[in-house]
């Protein structure tokens, strides 16, 4: 059977009444390419956005087989067990439809999301990685409105997704294993830099020894850094996430944080950037995806590409030549 179609008021109220069928039906509006739901998700959005906010945003991060996973199931369980109401949501721009997202599998934090006191959402599959963060703000955006105060943005880590989701939160927490080397595991040292936190998970049975080394020594690598703009030095920690040890200190730590920041003014300052940052970003990522679905474009690309790869086109002037045509049949 079809749904009924909900009406914007229809949205906000079930939205801000904490209703989770509404709520995953206005993330889905959001997440909707077509014309007419883009204009009533944003309608639905201004109307939310007062109420949203309330909440403490936290990146998780690390690559693949780290335990994110095992990490947001069990750190999150903590959570609710305390009484925080817990989104989890996840930024993957480089799942297809066939692999399914991140949180998309079934057997991911099973015990988690069945839970009434968590909200579990798969990122939107695909798509380019603007149009991904967006709807991802988006959706954390409806969850805090729907009275969820903990949100989790889980992120691989490979790449500029983790940018993506340190403009999105107010704490950014890297997962890393001891003992595969102080080659920082691949991952590259500006994420380092950007994170809050480092800490080495699986830090049980015979790796407990290995973990405390590794803890000492990216402790000492951490101090090579400069001390953050916020006066926020990145702590190093150790957790096993499947024996649920080290998580409450890591919660400690992150609400040390957060008072700390509330108190110097930092964390009002910081998500005052992230709003602009975003409206920036957006704007970017209009323009771009405007200009390259553009039939014209299209087919002038096409035409020119043979002789931009071959060398007897300037790449430069090129651009230019198709940025202004693309101008000119705008204001046509
Ligand atoms: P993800 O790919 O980063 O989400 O990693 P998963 O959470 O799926 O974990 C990958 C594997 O590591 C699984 O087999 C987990 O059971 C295991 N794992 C995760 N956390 C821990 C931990 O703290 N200790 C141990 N020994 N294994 C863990």
């Amino acid at each position: 059977m079809k749904k009924k179609r909900l009406s914007v008021e229809e949205y906000v109220k079930g939205v801000l009444n904490g209703d989770r069928v509404t709520l995953s039906r206005a993330i889905t509006l959001i997440e909707s390419t077509l014309s007419n739901d883009k204009k009533m998700a944003e309608k639905v959005m201004e109307s939310i956005l007062p109420f949203s906010g309330k909440s403490i945003r936290i990146g998780v991060t690390g690559v693949p087989g780290v335990g994110k996973s095992t990490f947001i199931e069990n750190f999150g369980k903590l959570l609710v067990d305390m009484g925080y109401k817990l989104a989890v949501l996840a930024i993957d721009p480089s799942s297809q439809k066939t692999h399914g997202s991140i949180l998309g599998d079934k057997t991911r934090m099973e015990s988690l999301a069945s839970d009434k006191r968590a909200y579990i959402r798969p990122s939107p599959a695909g798509g380019a990685l603007g149009g991904v963060s967006a709807k991802t703000r988006e959706a954390m955006i409806l969850c805090e409105a729907a009275g969820f105060n903990v949100v989790l943005i889980e992120t691989v880590g490979v790449g500029q997704s983790e940018i993506a989701v340190k403009g999105m939160v107010d704490f950014f927490l890297l997962l890393m294993l001891a003992g595969a080397g102080d080659e920082l595991q691949g991952i590259k040292k500006g994420i380092i830099e950007m994170c809050d936190a480092l800490v080495i998970n699986k830090a049980d049975g015979e790796n407990i020894d290995a973990a405390k080394r590794a803890k000492r020594e990216y402790s000492n690598a951490l101090h090579l850094f400069q001390a953050k703009e916020n006066g926020w030095f990145p702590k190093v920690m150790v957790c096993s996430s499947l024996k649920k040890t080290g998580l409450e200190e890591i919660w400690k730590m992150i609400e040390e944080y957060w008072l700390k920041m509330s108190q110097n003014g930092f964390f009002e300052n910081n998500r005052q950037e992230q709003r602009a940052n975003w409206m920036h970003e957006h704007i970017r990522y209009l323009l771009e995806s405007r200009f390259y679905q553009d039939e014209l474009i299209k087919e002038k690309i096409q035409h020119m590409l043979p002789d931009i790869k071959s060398g007897q086109q300037s790449s430069i002037a090129k651009a230019r030549e198709l940025v202004d045509l693309f101008m000119k049949t705008q204001s046509e």
